[in-house]
């Protein structure tokens, strides 16, 4: 079995040890799933905090693949993921932003966006089954949205982004030399689509990856 490369953000291509697959059978305490698995006084220290996440909290045994990613603590904490059935791809928010203007590509699925780097989210995340929909792990929030839903918000945002501040934009509290400088009306239809949306994940989500110079 060999591991196959993934590049992460800075370009490096990493690879991964192969599974190996444990010698109990169950459950995993973790993730919930059925297979080969370690046990779990082996792989879960007594301090570790994410315990109230267990989706098998009386299972003994965590699987393969939980196993293998706690043993890549640096990697999995650090990079958001995308991943399907046959590949799996360390994302940068620039390529976050890609990836969700273009709406999952295959089902099943799974997407996690890192915002600390310094939580475990692989098994706190859902797995994805339909294509009109994206269900995502927000650091720890799960997030249902249509792909369309997305694109729509991320326009305006990304125009008023050319002259304002994330933060203005979050909190509506825009500088009233910047309102003139970048045009009264165009700002005025701008805010009207985004006011809505003004306190909720998915405008926070937008403004994460929202760049400058991708609109004209
Ligand atoms: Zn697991």
């Amino acid at each position: 079995m060999a591991s196959t490369p993934i590049v992460v953000p800075s370009g490096k291509s990493v690879s991964y040890q192969p599974l190996v697959p444990g010698d109990k059978e169950g459950s995993c305490y973790l993730c919930g799933a059925y297979g080969t698995g370690t046990a779990k006084k082996k792989v879960i220290k007594a301090t570790f905090t994410d315990q109230s996440w267990a989706k098998s909290p009386t299972s003994d045994m965590v699987c393969d693949y939980c196993t293998w990613a706690l043993s890549y603590k640096f990697d999995t904490r650090l990079y958001s993921f995308y991943g399907t059935e046959s590949s799996l791809e360390a994302l940068s928010r620039q390529r976050i932003r890609e990836v969700l203007l273009q709406g999952p590509s295959a089902a099943p699925y799974i997407m996690i966006i890192a915002v600390s780097g310094q939580k475990w989210l692989h098994f706190k995340a859902q797995v994805g089954m339909s294509l009109s929909d994206w269900v995502l792990m927000f650091e720890e929030r799960k997030m249902r949205f249509r792909p369309q839903e997305f694109s729509t918000l991320l326009e305006p945002v990304e125009r008023l982004y050319q002259t304002f501040t994330k933060d203005e934009i979050a909190s509506g509290e825009y500088q009233s030399h910047k309102m003139i400088a970048h045009g009264i009306d165009k700002w005025e239809a701008d805010e009207e689509l985004v006011s809505p949306h003004r306190g909720s994940r998915l405008l926070e989500l937008v403004l994460f990856v929202a760049q400058k110079g991708e609109t004209g």
